[in-house]
């Protein structure tokens, strides 16, 4: 079949704009038969890469990236590796369910911290925590809602009041905040090229590589601009692409995330800020907020406007719109920033289930899946690549059973109306979580 889309990455992250330029690996141009093809070279598909390749060592395996190294999602994220699931709280008489994405996210990023330290991945990696803010009462609710959930978990936290959170993070914005400690923090454009850079020599990766046609049977065939592969297994790791490669069609649905960047804060920027070291900060409410870092080089990343565009690009009014929110939020929470200190403004596709449930498992005997991340791809994704790489080479672990025991994706309605519920899903989020804004 036909690949209807192909991915279509802007080149305004910012993430990457600030690292050095890269040298980036050739297309395959020679036709190719692999025991073990991966789709997608995310977190996902990188994390089955050098999965795979580790569990079998005298095997070589094919990695095909549409665009380049750090070009998708995972390098234009906000660099949480988050622990808890934002809605811990939400549904406490699903312990079992949340424990499972505890232990899934925490393994995931036990393994991510031994790689940056292993491969010296010089990405920031910053086990600094983070804050869960909220500026409304209808914010300190869900606080205290997510507390419930960290009591009942056993899990540490801090509640703080607002002079503790100018403390840590110089903002006078948030009347109270939970602190937990699981969170690293990271420049995800830096980790994605560690990882790729540093994948076993077993790996054979191609950028700038799409599939364009792929057919499943007893072998797996795929076409690519210059070549083709013949592979016994697949794993397919290409995110919120999946129904266009054939699979999970009434299953996953996706949003444009957008975020910007600032310049580094200026010595006396920073001195009014209060020199803080580098933090992250969640909204209380998922949709309301903006998603907020300070970086180890004094920038601010804001990342909070949705757009439900399902077409090839985005319009440039969505990037203005989102430019102009971020700013406005900018200037309420730094005001000792006078003049406009965006650099960059970039968007990134995230693949959501309905029922939060990953798309993860095996979707026919030699056809895998590490899609659909529900917005915490850098843990959920990492482990989920890892894990398929586990099935496809016939491999069991607990970790396994956990992530197979979270469900799959339930079925989505219709076109039309899923475009119309999900537009007025995410105007019903913002609506409700507006006083976080
Ligand atoms: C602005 C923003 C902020 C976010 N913040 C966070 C955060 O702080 N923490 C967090 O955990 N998550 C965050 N997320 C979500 C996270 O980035 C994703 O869940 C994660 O990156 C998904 O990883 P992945 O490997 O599944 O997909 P991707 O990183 O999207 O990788 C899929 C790859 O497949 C490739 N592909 C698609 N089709 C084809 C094809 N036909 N042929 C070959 N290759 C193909 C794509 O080019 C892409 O590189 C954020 C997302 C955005 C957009």
């Amino acid at each position: 079949m036909k690949v209807e889309r192909l991915p279509t990455h802007d080149s305004f992250n910012g993430w990457t704009n600030s690292l050095s330029p890269r040298q980036y690996r050739p297309a395959l141009a020679s036709d190719t038969r692999i025991p073990l093809l991966i789709i997608g070279a995310g977190a996902a598909g990188l994390a089955a890469a050098r999965s795979a390749a580790i569990l079998n060592p005298n095997q070589e395996v094919v990695l095909l990236e549409a665009a380049k190294l750090g070009d998708g999602a995972s390098a234009r994220n906000s660099g949480f590796v988050i622990d808890l699931p934002h809605n811990v709280g939400a549904d406490l008489n699903d312990l079992d369910t949340l424990k499972r994405s505890l232990r899934i996210a925490r393994s995931a990023t036990q393994w991510l911290s031994e790689l940056v330290e292993t491969h010296e991945i010089d990405c920031q990696w910053s086990p600094q925590g983070q804050y869960m803010a909220a500026k409304s009462k209808q914010g300190s609710k869900v606080l205290d809602g997510f507390i419930k959930g960290l009591d009942l978990l056993n899990e540490p936290y801090k509640d703080l009041d607002r002079s503790q959170i100018r403390a840590g993070t110089g903002l006078e914005y948030y009347h109270r905040a939970i602190k937990t400690p699981g969170t690293v923090l990271m420049q995800p454009a830096a980790l994605m090229r560690g990882l790729g850079d540093s994948l076993p020599s077993n790996v054979r990766f191609y950028e700038n590589t799409p599939v364009t046609h792929i057919d499943y049977g007893k072998t797996i065939r795929v076409q690519t601009p210059l070549a083709s592969v013949v592979a016994d297994k697949v794993i397919l790791a290409v995110n919120g692409f999946a129904p266009f490669l054939g699979q999970l069609k009434r299953q996953v649905f996706t949003l444009q995330a957008f975020a910007s960047m600032t310049r580094p804060l200026d010595k006396s920027e920073r001195e009014a800020l209060g020199n803080p070291s580098n933090w992250g900060m969640v909204p209380a409410m998922a949709f309301g907020g903006p998603t907020i870092r300070y970086t180890m080089d004094h920038r601010i990343i804001m990342r909070s406007f949705w757009r439900t565009h399902q077409r090839d690009t985005v319009s440039k009014a969505a990037y203005a719109d989102s430019r102009a929110l971020q700013k406005k939020q900018i200037n309420a929470r730094f005001p000792m920033i006078k003049n406009d200190p965006i650099e960059h403004t970039w968007t990134g596709q995230v693949a959501l289930a309905q029922n939060f449930a990953p798309g993860f498992g095996q979707l026919a005997p030699n056809v895998f899946s590490a899609m659909v991340q529900n917005g915490v791809g850098m843990t959920k994704g990492t482990m989920a690549g890892k894990l398929a790489a586990e099935m496809a080479s016939d491999k069991h672990s607990s970790l396994l059973d956990d992530m197979l025991a979270l469900g799959k994706p339930s079925k989505l309605p219709p076109q039309p109306l899923l475009s119309i519920g999900m537009f007025a899903k995410v105007r019903w989020w913002e609506w409700t979580s507006r006083f976080e804004r």
